[in-house]
């Protein structure tokens, strides 16, 4: 198979060509999402502490007093973040997704492969943002619908087939959503080195509604049922993936080659990382959990610190999650991380942890590679 044909796929809008050479093409885009207070917070007299500025600044003040600045003449209580954009609560579920996910959306196929993922803390609005509701859809919708009318405009669209897969990580075990009676799945790197989800149910699909109807579906075999109203529903990952192809040409028609490849991630909560003092089975649902998020941040770390051309001593074999998301992190993936906090004064320590963690990942600077 040729790495890189002369001629390459019809490009979409634009020219991929020239699109490789820009700075876009940084591996990892770090986004933050300001949720609006909600009633609990209201009702406690919690007061706002991070305040977007510009387009890509976040300032997080410490609530707690200073006795040596009682005033806060100093402003040293202040930290200053910089993300490639920020969103407070004025922003719509459309202006997250053009400014965040949209620039991904033409690469899946065009010969890249794409992922974004949702990072936070329980009831951030991580869920929110990736699906939403009915009458605020979030990133899965409005991206699906902008892949299948990408697919359209290309001049080869007949010959192009999607397939969707739904999983669920927990408790470092991996259920496929939507045939959940098959048992546990396992990951294997195939002889491109990029990682396969054995056995998984890929249902072919032709538009984004479909899909939609089978997430929905597949929610309803979760763990805990990720609804925005579910408080508890932050214990698992749920991963869509959808895959593009392309029908072969020439010799074998019939083969069809594998164009791109998206995965969008609803992550579970991130304090279960530092959660400790649970017991029994909350101890190893957060035990686990803490394992692959700390394994994630321990990626980040490591790749941020190293740089991309020394992404193969990262250890993304620590948790299932990081070796799917390897190629996300370290790889052959656009990604695109959208961490979420509460603006309240009584959630500082773990939006403080939150912001350290997605500022972290900024540093990471790997360049993607194409997949045909
Ligand atoms: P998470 O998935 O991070 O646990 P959710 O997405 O379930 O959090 O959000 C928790 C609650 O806050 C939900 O009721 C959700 O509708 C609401 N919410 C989250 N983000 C926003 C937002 N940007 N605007 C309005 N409501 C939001
Ligand atoms: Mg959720």
């Amino acid at each position: 198979m040729p790495s890189r044909p002369a001629a390459g796929p019809s490009p979409v809008r634009g020219s991929p060509a020239t699109r490789e050479t820009e700075p876009k093409d940084q591996q990892l885009t770090v986004a933050l999402r300001i949720r609006p207070l909600n009633d609990t917070e209201l009702e406690e007299g919690a007061a706002v502490i991070a305040h977007k500025v510009g387009d890509q600044m976040v300032v997080l003040m410490d609530p707690s007093e200073d006795p040596e600045d009682p005033l806060r003449t100093h402003r040293s209580r202040e930290k200053t973040f910089i993300f490639d954009a920020v969103f407070d609560q004025h922003a719509s579920q459309e202006d997250v997704y053009l400014a965040t996910t949209q620039q991904l959306v033409e690469g899946v196929v065009s010969g890249y492969n794409a992922t974004v993922f949702a990072y936070g803390p329980s009831g951030t609005g991580k869920t929110h943002t990736m699906l939403g509701m009915d009458t605020e859809p979030g990133i899965y919708l409005q991206t699906l619908s902008d892949l299948f009318q990408a697919i359209e405009e290309t001049r080869d669209s007949t010959d192009c087939s999607v397939s969707m897969s739904y999983l669920e990580i927990y408790n470092e075990v991996i259920r496929d959503l939507l045939s959940p009676s098959s048992g546990f799945l396992d990951l294997r790197e195939d002889s491109r080195g990029s990682i396969q989800i054995a056995g998984i149910t890929e249902v072919a699909t032709s538009n984004a509604q479909e899909i939609m109807q089978l997430l929905t579906k597949g929610n309803r075999q979760r763990t805990q049922e990720p609804t925005a109203t579910n408080k508890t529903s932050s214990r698992s990952h749920a991963v869509l993936q959808v895959i593009v192809r392309r029908r072969g040409r020439g010799a074998h028609p019939a083969e069809e080659v594998r164009v791109g490849r998206l995965f969008m991630v609803d992550l579970a909560g991130s304090e279960r990382a530092s959660q400790t003092q649970n017991q029994g089975k909350r101890m190893k649902e957060g035990a686990h959990i803490n394992r692959s998020l700390l394994a994630l941040g321990n990626c980040i770390n490591a790749l941020s610190e190293k740089g991309g051309s020394r992404a193969q001593y990262v250890n993304f074999r620590d948790s299932k999650l990081t070796r799917l998301l390897k190629d996300a992190l370290g790889g052959n993936s656009r990604t695109m991380m959208i961490a979420h906090i509460s603006p309240a004064s009584t959630h500082f320590e773990e939006s403080r942890t939150t912001l350290l963690y997605a500022y972290r990942a900024k540093n990471i600077k790997t360049r993607v590679k194409r997949n045909l």
